[in-house]
């Protein structure tokens, strides 16, 4: 993608890289290439929010997308064009401490766990820096957005957004306050709780009301060590819950009947014997299923790994699974009238794939290539 990007700055000059302020040497592949006024890619157009295969052409003004249409077009760039990708969860500190052993659940990240006890004596300069690189990760994974579960108060909320300076990747920051209740950093668009059962439920209380009264959402991870959180987490009124692998049937359609968006992180809970979540019951049920990658000390932030694990193992319908690692991450982090789909007024977060890569050469459906064994490696240019 190096080159690419190279070939991008050649071809389009003067093209600028965007700045990455005093760090931009360690994230320099993290950068996102800005383009002239106008640029036209075509191929095969992954279009609308419905993820329908059209051959055709997007064409794309000072970074909106202006037209998507059928049609032979020569276009600037010619592959397989894709929305970016919506990461919908992620604990982006848990980078400074990479792959501990397999362990329980508890022990990895409950109250006091190694997690917890890796992000209390880490420096706010590593965790900064740890999570710089984590998010050029992202970027050169080609996602364009994600919703964090940021601990460590508002301080640590602060390092989250240092992080991020001049890189274009949009964040939703779910705050988890400490120990005041209004701890909750303005910039954050929602509070990400733990499970209910690692908290005095008065203070729970207490958090979920006061950013209901700031006008902040409520995410919370729920049914990851058993179903018995499940009913307290549903009681808050959540707009999103994560995890749920341990749901039976009867709670998915509780879920559904809450309207909560549900994330689903099947790595982190193959590592964690979470059990797998019903994915193709909650789409039954109309759930706005969305893909995180979630902790970062056990899994990398690409989306990639996330898609051909979920098509293979929980879901055989690839728009569905396409849909849930873009628009509908971005409908639940409130993203969706911007991002998550080629669509006309949109800005223009897409991945051009090569499709004469030598991973996807021969391909007989481009989007269940891209969905079931795309690599960072077949990006040919994200935009
Ligand atoms: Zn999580």
């Amino acid at each position: 993608m190096h080159m690419i990007d190279k070939d991008v700055n050649k071809m389009m000059s003067p093209l600028a890289c965007n700045p990455a302020g005093p760090k931009s040497q360690v994230v320099a592949s993290g950068d996102v290439v800005s383009f002239p006024e106008e640029i036209i890619l075509s191929g095969t157009v992954i279009a609308g929010e419905e993820m329908l295969a059209l051959e055709g052409y997007v064409v794309i003004k000072n970074g909106i997308i202006k037209e998507v249409s059928e049609g032979r077009e020569r276009g600037h760039f010619e592959g397989i064009v894709c929305p970016a990708f919506v990461n919908a969860h992620t604990h982006v500190a848990d980078s400074i401490a990479k792959d501990p052993p397999f362990m329980d659940l508890a022990d990895l990240v409950g109250p006091g766990g190694l997690k917890h006890r890796i992000l209390e004596s880490a420096s706010d300069e590593l965790l900064v820096e740890s999570m710089r690189f984590s998010l050029a990760e992202m970027l050169d994974t080609g996602t364009c957005a994600f919703g964090d579960f940021r601990e460590g108060g508002s301080h640590g909320v602060d390092l989250l957004l240092r992080a991020q300076e001049g890189l274009s990747i949009q964040s939703r920051i779910f705050g988890r306050p400490l120990k005041d209740p209004e701890d909750v950093h303005p910039a954050c668009w929602g509070v990400g709780l733990s499970s209910t059962r690692d908290y005095d439920r008065g203070f729970v209380d207490d958090v979920v009301r006061i950013a209901r009264k700031n006008g902040m959402h409520i995410a919370i991870h729920a049914g990851e060590a058993g179903r018995d959180d499940i009913e307290g987490a549903l009681a808050l009124e959540p707009d999103i819950l994560i995890h749920l692998s341990r749901a039976e049937r009867s709670d998915l359609r509780r879920v559904a009947e809450a309207g909560a968006s549900v994330v689903v992180c099947p790595r982190s809970n193959l590592f964690t014997r979470a059990g797998l979540p019903d994915v193709a019951e909650m789409l039954s049920l109309g759930i706005n299923v969305c893909v995180g990658t979630d902790n970062l000390m056990i899994n990398s932030t690409s989306i990639f790994r996330e898609m051909e694990l979920i098509s293979k193992a929980l879901v055989r319908d690839d728009r569905q699974v396409f849909m849930m690692c873009t628009i509908n991450g971005a409908r639940a982090l409130g993203m969706d009238e911007r991002l998550g789909s080629i669509d006309p007024g949109k800005n223009a977060r897409l991945i051009v794939f090569d499709r004469n890569s030598r991973n996807l050469r021969g391909s007989l459906n481009p989007l269940a290539s891209v969905v079931r064994r795309a690599e960072p490696s077949d990006i040919m240019l994200r935009i």
